[in-house]
């Protein structure tokens, strides 16, 4: 019997995905994970009923969140990461040899202990000992935190549950506060065809609270729409667009041409991004 994981994009669209095993299975206590291996994608990691990553496509997401605010910044060392339980953006950003330090502050132990135990080509680099993983709401993390990182990256669920404060006001104005002068956030902005006001009150509620603020696509076969939308603000006003060094080794999907490209929004992404959020 063929088992079908499928997941509702549109009111009428849904993506299917063929499972040939559920391979672990629980709730933490704050969602409910699972983690299934795939026909098409490999293993992949489901939070309550939505599909997070998966191996066969995770680089083209992780490589786009982290390369394109890492390759702009002048010279990265103290990196903040919210949520990013599976450790895919992590792996990412250690390739940069600028970083010193990278904190992943992630909600859900259960997460990070499922993740280690079935999906290691992505969580293997968080026993890298320039990490330091915190479990805690990263709302209050940087509500608390003294500040100092160069840029902070926010790897989130859909907004909603434990992630519905990781797109408000203050919780951007904490980011802010706790980036050095030239910092970048850069958050996963979800999709602007389905679901466009999520995109539009993420990107614009960032445009309320940074001098800059850019927004660049990704492609993630997985994710819906096609299109994944990531929003740069820019504390001190840098071109998050500008290619300013390089990532060594190979990747899948980043380059610094793609890098560039990602920020040309077609005309009906660019048309729903005016007006910030004041
Ligand atoms: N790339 C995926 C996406 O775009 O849908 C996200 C992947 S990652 C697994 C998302 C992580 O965010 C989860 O592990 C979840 O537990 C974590 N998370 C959600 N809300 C959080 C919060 N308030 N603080 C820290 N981590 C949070």
């Amino acid at each position: 019997m063929d088992i079908w994981f499928h997941e509702q994009h549109g009111p009428g669209t849904f993506l299917g995905v063929k499972v040939k095993e559920v391979l672990y299975q629980r709730h933490t206590g704050l969602q409910d994970l699972a983690i299934v291996d795939t026909e098409d994608f490999g293993r992949a990691l489901v939070l309550d009923g939505v599909l997070q990553t998966t191996e066969r496509d995770e680089a083209f997401y992780h490589e786009m969140l982290a390369h394109v605010p890492l390759c702009s910044h002048p010279h990265p060392r103290r990196v903040l990461v919210i949520g990013g339980g599976d450790g895919g953006l992590v792996r990412e950003v250690l390739r940069h040899p600028t970083v010193e330090e990278v904190t992943m502050v992630e909600i859900d132990r259960g997460v990070v202990e499922a993740c280690r135990d079935y999906l290691p080509t992505l969580s293997g680099a968080l026993d890298d000992e320039r990490v330091k993983l915190v479990f805690q709401d990263g709302i209050e993390y940087v509500r608390q935190s003294p500040g100092g990182f160069d840029v902070i990256l926010v790897d989130s669920t859909d907004p909603g549950g434990p992630s519905l404060g990781l797109f408000s006001r203050a919780f951007y104005q904490d980011c802010h506060r706790c980036l050095t002068a030239d910092g970048f956030l850069v958050a996963q902005t979800e999709e602007p065809f389905f679901r466009p006001h999520l995109m539009q009150n993420a990107y614009r509620t960032i445009a309320g609270v940074f001098p800059r603020t850019q927004l660049y696509l990704g492609m993630v076969p997985v994710y819906s729409a096609w299109y994944w939308t990531f929003t740069a603000g820019s504390k001190g006003g840098l071109d998050a667009a500008v290619v300013r060094s390089e990532v060594p080794g190979d990747t899948v999907c980043y380059t610094p041409a793609v890098h560039a490209g990602a920020f040309a929004l077609p005309p009906f992404i660019t048309g729903q991004l005016t007006d910030p959020v004041r």
